[in-house]
């Protein structure tokens, strides 16, 4: 079978999050049942080469229409780890991927449609049959309109997987224009136009209506989107085409994340989880005392609930234990708040505030913890509580989306109901009791998180199904 997956990011090379490390696990994973893959991102100028094997320029010079102008892009093909990619290297005037960073420019939707309009200008020259064009997110969704309403390609079926879909790509109907779509056609109900904003465009929207079928990464999370309890926006939508929308899970890279623990007893696990706690105590003058450990390593963005945050903080210095946050803020407003919390609690024992990006570090904190604490508003899959649990440490974390389809309560960790900070606490207090009083019982739903496969052999075979079962033509031909 031959599967074409189009994205922004592609771990370790271009992450901004959990999606590089998705489509890294995934890729692996079908490489290595032998399926036939490759992956096709932007040639950012940022990307470091050196990583990359038998890289070579596939196609040296092929125009992609803009606003009335040819610009001019080439194709280099390489391999990372045996996974063959596709860059797309534009050379366009406004260095659309030549910006040090993959989103947040005031451009990104002509960065993006551009980018749409390349790839699929790029697969109408290259020719030949693809059985599975799989897109990931609002950012390549476009390339479904392109495939199958411009240059109607040669495609078995498209999918299109939601990562996260409070993120749509909401645009005016002249950005369609921009790159040769006909913007004022798809202003209909019908078609892109939004459901909340009906002066815009959504090409999230459009990705669905365009693509065969539509995924997102938990089963949870898809039925949140369907009922409304989350993004109300896109509902209508995916109520329209909700025969073929289903939540596939996500899986860990197990080579980036094997702790080790899983082949080690109890007592050499939670020794290894001392020697950890040593030294970080000596490196930021923690007690030694003051257990349990309670952390988070997390994005700092609304989704990851940083009052919830700061409140399990809180909790935790009143209860005794020991908080440490390895947090990156997504906007100003959220560094400025935690950096007045780290200058507050600078000299405390009890408590370590790190507000950067620190991979590194990351993997020792989740080897240090007993508790990482995850209070999402709403959490499409997650990764982090899946790598916590291969680390032995429980998580806390919000019931909703992934969280409730990973978790068991009580079997491998907490989960507390409401958005509030009573829930949260209700949750911190029933573990800190549980560490306390009855460490038995911690160790058992130890030992039964440790026992769960995380790998993508699962998540990947679920992906083969359904790309197997899938029906040509757009659901909107249908
Ligand atoms: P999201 O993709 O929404 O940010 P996920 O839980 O799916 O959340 O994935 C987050 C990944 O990024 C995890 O591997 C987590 O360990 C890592 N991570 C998040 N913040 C940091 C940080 N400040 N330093 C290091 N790793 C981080």
């Amino acid at each position: 079978m031959r599967i074409v997956h189009v994205t922004t990011e592609f771990a370790p090379l271009a992450k901004a999050g959990g999606l590089g490390e998705v489509i890294l696990g995934l890729a692996r994973e079908f490489l290595r049942i032998g399926e036939e893959i490759e992956v096709i991102i932007p040639k950012y100028d940022f990307l470091d080469t050196r990583q990359l094997e038998h890289l070579n320029m596939e196609i040296p010079d092929f125009k992609c229409w803009e606003k009335g102008s040819l610009q001019p892009n080439a194709v280099w093909s390489a391999k990372w780890e045996k996974i063959p990619l596709k860059l797309i290297d534009s050379r366009h005037p406004s260095g659309y991927f030549h910006r040090g960073k993959i989103y947040g420019c005031q451009d990104d939707i002509a960065r993006f449609l551009y980018f749409c309009r390349a790839v699929a200008e790029y697969l109408k020259i290259r020719g030949g049959h693809i059985d599975i064009l799989h897109l990931h997110d609002w950012h390549v969704a476009a390339v479904a309109l392109f495939a199958r309403d411009l240059f109607k390609l040669p495609i078995g079926a498209i999918l299109l997987t939601i990562h996260n879909a409070d993120y749509q790509g909401r645009c005016a109907h002249w950005d369609l224009d921009a790159v040769g779509l006909d913007g004022r056609k798809y202003l209909s109900p019908k078609l892109l136009q939004d459901d909340q904003f009906p002066e815009a465009l959504n090409l999230l929207k459009g990705g669905i209506l365009f693509s065969d079928r539509i995924t997102t990464v938990s089963p949870t999370y898809a039925q949140e989107l369907l009922t409304g309890k989350e993004t109300r926006s896109l509902q209508p939508t995916l109520q329209k085409v909700k025969k073929s929308f289903s939540g596939i899970l996500n899986g860990i890279d197990l080579d980036v994340w094997d702790s080790g623990f899983s082949s080690l007893d109890m007592d050499d696990i939670l020794d290894l989880k001392k020697k950890e706690q040593e030294k970080l105590i000596k490196e930021h003058n923690l007690s030694s005392q003051k257990g349990p450990w309670v952390g988070a390593i997390t994005r700092l963005a609304a989704q990851k609930g940083p009052e919830l945050l700061e409140a399990a903080l809180h909790k935790t210095i009143e209860l005794g234990g020991t908080f440490i946050l390895l947090a990156s803020p997504a906007s100003e407003d959220l560094r400025l708040h935690f950096e007045a919390l780290e200058k507050r609690y600078a000299r405390s024992d009890q408590v370590l505030l790190l507000l950067h990006y620190d991979e590194e570090l990351a993997h020792r904190l989740y080897r240090a913890l007993h508790f990482l604490v995850l209070p999402s508003r709403y959490e499409p899959c997650g990764l982090a509580q899946m790598i916590a649990m291969r680390h032995a440490t429980l998580p806390i974390a919000r019931a909703t989306g992934g969280h409730k389809d990973t978790i068991r309560h009580g079997e491998t960790g907490f989960l507390f109901p409401d958005y509030t900070r009573s829930s949260m606490e209700g949750a911190l207090t029933e573990a800190f009791s549980l560490f306390r009083k009855h460490p038995k019982e911690i160790s058992r739903m130890i030992g039964q998180g440790l026992a769960i496969d995380w790998s993508w052999k699962i998540p990947a075979q679920n992906y083969l199904q359904l790309y197997k079962s899938m029906p040509s033509g757009s659901i909107l031909k249908n």
